[in-house]
């Protein structure tokens, strides 16, 4: 068999081939125990990890494993799973969401690091908590579903009252940017969740699109956990793309790039 984790900031995706097949598993960071449990127990198997907490990782092991820089890893990743899907180009920009956002530009097969912002799942998650309580993810991506951001992000056009305003009256002018201070208590979860979800989706599409003017495609290839059951992320990052000029990928399996690009070097 053999296996390619990667060990992230909050979760571990470790993707496996055995008999000719790919498996893909996902764990929280706080199960590294049994994974390196599980991992232990294979017997014959070669293995490649990757990720911040691989260091962690491999001295849980028992046998010698390959590592290897978990952004080289998730480009040979994504290249896997675009070509998969017939979507492969020469050049695209990779905008990895996980706990951070990570912004990649690859052309002719090398990858460049362009940049980055602290805001992304991690900021989903934590933010959400603070203002609702709610603690697990599936839920917090429910919640947020069923609201509305209306009552609470401040638009171009309420800003541009009565006049045309010099650019798109439907795009946010300030997330969280409404007078809050009156209808603070009569606020829901669901516009709450909405609302971050809102503030990521729209940060990581808005430095990806200009990042993207380093490179030389409009492509984005969004990857990364943050879109996992997560219609609502997915919807507002990809009409904020395509509002901007650039064009969205969501690759089937994005958030197990790493762990392929581990998988593939083996
Ligand atoms: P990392 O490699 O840094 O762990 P990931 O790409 O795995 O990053 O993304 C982590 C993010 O995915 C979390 O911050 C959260 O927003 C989201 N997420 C998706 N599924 C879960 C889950 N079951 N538990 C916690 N977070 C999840």
């Amino acid at each position: 068999m053999i296996v390619g984790i990667d060990a992230g900031g909050t979760l571990i995706k470790v993707a496996y081939t055995e008999k000719g097949k790919v498996h893909f598993e996902k764990y929280p960071i706080a199960e590294m125990e049994q994974v390196a449990d599980w991992v232990n127990g294979l017997g014959d198997c070669q293995v490649c990890v990757t990720g911040g907490k691989s260091g962690v990782l491999v001295s849980l092991l028992n046998q010698s494993v390959q590592e290897m820089v978990e952004f080289e890893a998730t480009h040979l990743g994504v290249q896997v799973l675009l070509k998969e899907m017939n979507l492969l180009e020469d050049a695209y920009l990779v905008t990895n969401v996980g706990t951070g956002t990570s912004i990649h530009c690859i052309q002719d097969n090398v990858q460049e690091r362009l940049g980055g912002t602290g805001v992304g799942g991690g900021t989903l998650i934590g933010l959400s908590h603070l203002l609702t309580g709610v603690t697990r993810y599936d839920e917090i991506v429910e919640l947020a579903s069923r609201g509305s951001r209306d009552r609470i992000d401040l638009k171009v056009k309420h800003i541009y009252e009565g006049k045309e305003p010099p650019i798109s009256g439907e795009l946010t002018a300030s997330n969280f940017g409404q007078d809050l201070f009156s209808i603070s208590s009569d606020l829901t979860k669901e516009e709450l969740l909405a609302t971050v979800i809102g503030l990521v989706g729209e940060t990581v599409s808005t430095v990806s699109v200009q990042a993207a003017r380093q490179c030389r495609s409009s492509t984005i290839v969004y990857i990364g956990s943050s879109f996992i059951d997560n219609p609502l992320l997915k919807e507002v990052v990809k009409s904020y793309t395509i509002l901007r000029g650039s064009v969205p990928v969501f690759p089937d399996n994005g958030e197990f790039s790493g762990a392929m690009g581990a998988m593939s070097v083996l």
